[in-house]
């Protein structure tokens, strides 16, 4: 049996004194007033024990976290369909970049770059009554905790200066690939990644991409096959430009946001997730990177 709380205990010990924290987003201005020293980590196993270190119960932006989430109900109604609108290639771009868009009739290359998760924005948009509030009770409900709810500010900063997001969504509009009103189709986007979770709330919340398709409760909301596919892009895509560097280091599929998030998970094992608000040039954080390099090299235990 591994011990998490042993290993997580060392890991926070060891970058306790890392001064290189990386730098926190400015550009969705509300998230530059977070605390770069803030610092947590949450693993739950797959007998649905749950361990903690840090800040690991205190709400984050999650951002790009929720693209896997909003990928998973989208799926999940569409099938196999969705590939239609979006495909499951790495692009090797950064996360917000629209020159492939261009030449690949905005059909953009996976779900986890941000014209990715616009297209997938859509589709959920044109099958959800009310979209904010289904896409929140799905959340709510595959993480069994009714405390989740959107950050409001954060959202309304991004509606304000989320002008590459603006641009992205006028050029897979002008292809056609998105059915609804953009600004309406936006302002979902922006909710959605401005959701405020915990790391501990993630990894409940993520438990079903570990656990074949069910969540800690035992509802199924994937075939296992989906959640098989799913891992797949969060493996090959999650982490954009950087998605190789996280393979190679980690060696875990996994998604990040610009809050500082990251969560990854080894598929019947574990779910664990990281916060440091600090990230690198790519994007993902700088120290949860780090520490989840510790976790499977410390356990042994990851995807290789
Ligand atoms: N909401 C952010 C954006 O659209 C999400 C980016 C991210 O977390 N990588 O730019």
């Amino acid at each position: 049996m591994t011990d998490f709380q042993e290993v997580i205990e060392k890991i926070a010990r060891s970058l306790d004194s890392v001064e290189d924290r990386g730098t926190v987003a400015s550009y969705i201005p509300e998230l530059a007033q977070v605390d770069k020293n803030k610092f947590g980590i949450y693993v739950t196993d797959a007998a649905n024990h749950g361990y903690g270190v840090g800040d690991a119960d205190q709400g984050f932006s999650i951002q790009s976290i929720s693209k896997a989430l909003s990928v998973a109900q989208a799926f999940a109604i569409l099938g196999d369909k969705l590939w239609q609108r979006v495909d499951v290639e790495p692009s090797g771009d950064p996360f917000n970049h629209l020159s492939l868009l261009e030449q690949e009739n905005g059909i953009p290359r996976n779900p986890f770059i941000n014209a990715g998760a616009i297209v997938v924005a859509d589709v959920l948009f044109s099958h959800l009554d009310n979209p904010k509030k289904d896409f929140l009770s799905y959340v709510r409900n595959i993480a069994n905790d009714e405390s989740i709810d959107y950050d409001e500010k954060v959202a309304i900063s991004e509606v304000k200066t989320g002008f590459k997001n603006i641009a992205a969504a006028n050029l897979i509009k002008s292809f056609g690939n998105i059915e609804n009103d953009v600004d309406d189709v936006l302002d979902f986007y922006f909710h959605q990644c401005s959701l405020k979770m915990s790391c501990r709330q993630l990894t409940h919340a993520f438990y079903f991409f570990m656990n074949g398709g069910k969540c800690q409760q035992g509802r199924k909301y994937l075939t296992s096959s989906q959640a098989k596919r799913i891992n797949a892009i969060m493996l090959t895509c999650g982490f954009y430009d950087e998605a190789g560097e996280f393979a190679f280091e980690v060696g875990l599929p996994g998604k990040s946001g610009v809050g500082g998030g990251i969560v990854a998970l080894l598929p019947n094992k574990f779910c664990a997730a990281t916060w440091s608000p600090g990230l690198n040039a790519k994007g993902n954080s700088k120290l949860g990177m780090k520490a989840l390099e510790q976790l499977t090299t410390l356990t042994g235990l990851s995807i290789f």
